[in-house]
């Protein structure tokens, strides 16, 4: 039964027949900032929550550093992001997001943010993971790659194996390994090798970026569609095949 799922996953040959193929239809994206999962992949979870599927979105940290207004407090800032990621959950049609408590440019990659995430991972038992690419090449912000990195360490080998974080038992905890990883993050850098088309739900997408007002500086929805038909247009003169709307990753088989 599993090598049946594992066989007709590495056979799919788009994405969407992979997020067809998987069961049960349960996905977790994990990022370290409030926007991040907006950003991201927000057209790839619209696409998933249209499809069925149910999405959780972890954040590492609630965005409390990065304004330019002098009287903004840290934890009002906090409260605002928060409330903004729960927003854009809605948007995208996500379940509430969860939020780790980390300080904004103090994501660990550590033991504790591991056990962090091996406890979502085995309470809400997502099967499609979704997180920043930890090892992409070029300049990159230390949460990414730390919430990346400890993502990747918190699937294999601790969340399958029921000798990491024995306390989970207590709680009536199994473990648990996710079938595909998702490393995003990968635009104009990296090797993506897995291109969600989010043509169809493209203003979707940037509704949900919209969502995020103390970040996006005034932008509004008609000028964010444009620069998404500017991209896509830019990207058919080069000669790229389609999707031409698209967010891409570098997709993980796990196999179990
Ligand atoms: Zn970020």
């Amino acid at each position: 039964m599993v090598n049946a799922l594992n066989t007709r996953l590495e056979s799919a040959r788009t994405p969407r027949e992979l997020f067809e193929a998987v069961e049960p239809k349960r996905a977790m994206v994990i990022t370290a900032h409030p926007d991040d999962c907006e950003f991201m992949c927000g057209g790839t979870v619209a696409v998933l929550t249209s499809m069925g599927w149910h999405v959780d979105i972890v954040v590492a940290t609630s965005g409390n550093k990065g304004t330019k207004d002098p009287k903004m407090t840290s934890q009002r800032l906090a409260g605002i992001r928060e409330e903004e990621q729960r927003e854009a959950a809605r948007r995208l049609g996500a379940a509430e997001p969860v939020f780790l408590g980390f300080h904004d440019g103090g994501v660990p990659d550590n033991d504790e943010l591991r056990a962090l995430l091996v406890y979502q991972m085995r309470l809400r038992r997502p099967e499609l993971v979704i997180t920043w690419d930890g090892f992409r090449p070029g300049f990159n912000h230390r949460d990414h790659r730390n919430v990346g990195r400890s993502t990747y360490d918190a699937i294999y080998p601790a969340a399958d194996d029921h000798l990491y974080l024995t306390e989970h038992k207590d709680e009536g905890l199994e473990p648990h390994r996710p079938v595909i990883l998702l490393l995003g993050g990968q635009a104009n850098v990296g090797d993506p090798d897995f291109h969600v088309d989010i043509q169809p739900v493209i203003r979707k997408k940037v509704r949900a970026i919209l969502a995020h007002t103390s970040q996006i500086r005034g932008r509004t929805e008609a000028e964010m569609l444009k620069t998404q038909r500017e991209q896509a247009e830019a990207r058919r003169q080069a000669g790229v095949e389609a999707p031409l709307y698209r967010e891409s990753f570098r997709r993980v088989l796990l196999r179990r």
